[in-house]
């Protein structure tokens, strides 16, 4: 068992602050969180976090991992030639040992910044399987797929089920997979609709990418008559539990619709910024009650995997653009970056420090400038501290982290490798580039 002591709990309860309190974790689970209690027996370690401020870990709830691998490689370019020219070609060139070592990085960068769990939407997913089950983590890894010239729709979803089968619920159900085909313009209309069947006979959540962009909706609506998320409703593939990113240009029909049907919606604002694409309506999916978290999106349009920062920003959006400061408060902002982001991915009992719960829990350094008054913990952590003010991660009652120091993935190692596939990618570029002054 472990004990964690003196610290100012954030339970995520509402605004509740437990000053001085005392968790114990048991196994994977807290066994206890709240004011000091009597002694404890077989306590096995015990953490003084006098000074520090205890709350559940943050949720990326979409990312790619392994986008580490092409981060710089492409700024200042809209979306669609940023995929066309650049991602997809390098992509198709990546090995599995790339992946495995672009997907260990971000999962370090994530235990760095506060992360407890993280999605994955990604190309070898048993390979995130593996990274994800080493690093401690708990994840959502999606099956990522779109339609293909010379492979039949069967066959995707097909091969999707085997990683389902072979990795949903592993490590004591620390790692779910979920569908994931990549969005309604690389996807056909049947590859959607089948997944929606397939999905409601295994269970699965699925994850998306849905109304990205203004152009992606227009053309949709020029060729099909209706927008992506209109369509998806009509042939029921909202009967199941999905995740959509972005959904930055949505309509009013659109946001019925989402609302309606509990879609979850992943929203990724520094990608969203950043790409150009627009600005998310975090104020209108507020007021459709949608189920709304965070994502980063690739640290190849963000260009890093930091919860904290999407999340602030967030909610600066949803104060600025309506000129109302009292949209979000700080603990609902807190609740959307951890409780929300685990239910839209699918995982129940994560995201709350209190008892039965998983133990998912960060300890942050509540003693340095930034952090000083420390007269309301909930504020500090939404607006003050930086990620690196994270000191502990614990997941599923495992410490990942130990003051600043990664105890499950070997950090220098991994650098280092990256650095070295990096010179690879950087060839397949320039190749790229050349060939395309050719043209
Ligand atoms: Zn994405």
């Amino acid at each position: 068992m472990i004990l964690i002591k003196n610290a100012t709990i954030l339970t995520l309860l509402g605004d509740e602050v437990i000053y001085g309190g005392e968790i114990l974790i048991q196994d994977s689970t807290i066994q206890y969180a709240g004011p000091p209690k009597s002694v404890y027996e077989n306590v096995d370690m015990v953490i003084d976090a006098s000074n520090h401020i205890a709350m559940p870990g943050f949720v990326n709830s979409h990312t790619h991992l392994a986008m580490t691998l092409m981060r710089g490689i492409a700024d200042d370019i809209p979306l669609q030639k940023w995929l066309n020219d650049i991602i997809f070609p390098i992509e198709d060139k990546l090995t599995e040992e790339d992946v495995y070592f672009g997907t260990l990085l971000a999962l370090i960068e994530s235990i760095r910044t506060g992360t407890t769990t993280v999605s994955d939407f990604y190309m070898f997913p048993h390979v995130s399987a593996k990274a994800l089950g080493e690093s401690g983590l708990r994840g959502n890894i999606g099956v990522a797929y779109a339609s293909k010239p010379l492979v039949s729709d069967k066959l995707i979803l097909e091969r999707a089920q085997e990683i389902f089968d072979k990795f949903n619920e592993m490590d004591n159900g620390r790692i779910i997979v979920s569908l994931a085909p990549h969005a309604p313009y690389t996807c056909s209309q049947n590859l959607l609709k089948e997944t929606g069947v397939l999905a409601r006979k295994l269970g699965a959540v699925i994850q998306i990418h849905l109304h990205e962009t203004e152009k992606e909706v227009l053309d949709y609506k020029e060729h099909y008559g209706q927008t992506p998320i209109e369509y998806l409703d009509s042939v029921g593939f909202f009967d199941n539990k999905v995740i959509a990113s972005h959904c930055v240009w949505v309509s009013e029909n659109d946001l019925r619709i989402l609302e309606n049907r509990h879609v979850g919606v992943a929203s990724n604002p520094q990608s969203n910024l950043k790409l150009g694409s627009g600005i998310p309506p975090i104020d209108k999916f507020l007021k459709h009650n949608l189920a709304v978290s965070i994502g980063t999106d690739g640290a190849s349009s963000n260009n890093n995997l930091s919860v904290l920062e999407d999340m602030r920003l967030l909610s600066l959006i949803a104060k600025g653009v309506t000129r109302n400061p009292e949209n979000i408060s700080a603990p609902e902002l807190l609740r959307i970056a951890t409780l929300q982001g685990s239910l839209n991915l699918g995982f129940e009992n994560v995201g709350r420090l209190k008892e039965g719960y998983k133990a998912d829990i960060i300890i942050i350094d509540a003693s340095k400038a930034n952090m000083i008054p420390s007269t309301n913990p909930h504020s500090l952590v939404a607006y003050s501290m930086y990620p690196e003010d994270v000191d502990t991660v614990i997941v599923d009652g495992k410490i990942l982290m130990k003051d600043r120091i990664l105890l499950t993935i070997d950090e220098e190692f991994v650098k280092n490798k990256v650095k070295e596939k990096f010179i690879k990618i950087s060839k397949l570029l320039n190749k790229n580039k050349k060939n395309s002054t050719l043209d």
